[in-house]
């Protein structure tokens, strides 16, 4: 029997938010990570797109983090792209009660951001640009962020972002817990491990190759003048349809011949203002747009429910990417389609991708999807912030913490004592702790150069 949040140490309070937005048993790489995460040990995950793993890094800040002052936030979640950044800040601010989670990222002003942070950031979830620059203005301090979270750390790594998730590192608490959870564990993501991580734990959940089995992938010969029309029937025959393209100028306009096609079809690209990208996403989420024609930017991280189809229009860069573009569908155990076009001279390559991910079906002329109609689309609960947060004084912080108690200790997890030291009374002052009950027991300081 798979434990329950409860049995895990997971608070009450947060077990029934977890409940109200119909979460009620944890995913497996959840059971895995989250005793080890709320110990304060440093964890180093992989796990397939969709099992979960934004909760299991969640839901351990949120029971754990300490109380921000301004400008410090006391726990810190890096993203690769703006979206999963909105993304992960509102699946967590929908448990987070009391405790504050705001996301930085650039394509937008500076005002709000600043603003937000001088108010006091319990969990910062940030690009790593934004971030930089916000650092460099001042606007925000890592000196007292002693918890940080790297999501997607082989995104970072091919997005070239890998240098500066360094220097950000170098600026937190050096006695940190650092939890980082990747697709891949190999290349650059290792050196980040041996670099900045204290004998992490390692799980590892799925295969290593994640996702493949779940879809059903078609590999399809096609002209290209026929492209569009055949992306066309597959979108109005399987519903919501993410379409991958290799150029922003390219999803534009094949978004424009969607349109021409009665397609209701939106471009979401990094060439777009981010209020437009996040409104688009929305209208996506939302059903009014059934096919979002991407480009590989958002091929990671976004989760919305019941993509039932992934379209390969142009080809993938290599496996990996194509891996990363099929986890679109196909999630948390739903089925998908994942179609490729695949134009003259462009076998050899499709035959590539296949084999390296053991997928061996022939590569055909296009052929009926009939089997995958159109699922309905559940409601996304919308989570809107806890009434009268902003109201609060500061003074009444501590007392709403509180509730985040479990009400009884959990049996087995003698380390825990410890860490709810830290959290119970309402004794948190606005003053940095004294550092986290089990780095004092078992965690050595790292000396900063150790960890260049
Ligand atoms: P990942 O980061 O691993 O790609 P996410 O964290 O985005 O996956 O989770 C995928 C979806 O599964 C989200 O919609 C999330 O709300 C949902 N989810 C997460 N954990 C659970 C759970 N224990 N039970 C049911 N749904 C869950
Ligand atoms: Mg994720």
């Amino acid at each position: 029997m798979p434990p329950t949040f409860a049995q895990l140490g997971v608070p009450e309070s947060i077990c029934r938010a977890l409940e109200r937005n119909g979460i009620h048993k944890p995913f497996e790489i959840q059971a895995a990570v989250i005793a080890d995460a709320m110990d304060g040990r440093d964890i180093c995950g992989r796990a397939p797109t969709g099992s979960g793993k934004t909760l299991a890094f969640g839901i351990p800040l949120i029971a754990d983090v300490g109380q921000a002052r301004p400008r410090r936030p006391r726990a810190l979640i890096l993203s690769p792209t703006r979206e999963l950044a909105d993304q992960i800040a509102s699946e967590l601010r929908s448990i987070s009660g009391p405790i504050t989670v705001e996301a930085v990222y650039g394509g937008v002003g500076y005002t709000n951001q600043r603003k937000q942070l001088q108010k006091g950031v319990d969990i910062l979830v940030a690009c790593p640009g934004r971030l930089e620059d916000l650092i460099n203005q001042r606007a925000v301090s890592l000196h007292e962020t002693d918890q940080v979270v790297i999501d997607e750390a082989d995104r970072m790594a091919d997005m070239g972002f890998l240098p500066a998730v360094r220097r950000i590192l170098d600026q937190t608490n050096s006695e940190r817990q650092t939890v980082m959870f990747s697709a891949t564990l190999d290349n650059d993501v290792a050196k980040l491990t041996r670099d900045y991580q204290h004998r992490p734990v390692t799980h590892e959940v799925g295969d290593a190759t994640p996702d493949v089995r779940s879809a059903d992938h078609r590999f399809w010969t096609v002209e290209k003048t026929e492209r569009v029309d055949v992306c066309a029937n597959v979108i109005s025959t399987a519903g919501p349809t993410i379409v991958f393209c290799r150029t922003r100028h390219g999803s534009d306009r094949l978004a424009r011949q969607l349109s021409q096609r009665g397609v209701n079809a939106a471009a979401i690209h990094g060439g777009h203002a981010q209020n437009r990208r996040t409104r688009t996403l929305r209208e996506f989420t939302d059903g009014r747009v059934e096919a979002l024609i991407a480009t590989d930017v958002a091929a990671r991280g976004i989760h919305v429910d019941s993509v039932a189809c992934v379209i390969h229009f142009d080809p993938p860069e290599d496996h990996k990417a194509y891996l990363h573009r099929s986890g679109r569908t196909a999630r948390a155990g739903q089925t998908g389609l994942v179609v490729s076009l695949v134009q003259n001279g462009q076998h050899a390559d499709a035959k590539k991708v296949q084999q390296r991910l053991g997928l061996l079906q022939p590569i055909t002329s296009p052929d009926s999807i009939d089997g995958h109609t159109a699922p309905s689309r559940p409601h996304r609960p919308h989570h809107p912030r806890p009434e009268g947060r902003d109201k609060q004084k500061p003074n009444s912080k501590p007392q709403g913490r509180d509730k985040q108690k479990p009400n009884s200790k959990p049996k087995g997890r003698g380390n825990q004592s410890g860490r709810q030291g830290q959290n119970r009374n309402g004794q948190r002052s606005n003053h940095r702790p004294q550092g986290r009950p089990q780095q004092q027991k078992g965690r050595k300081p790292r000396s900063r150069a150790s960890s260049r």
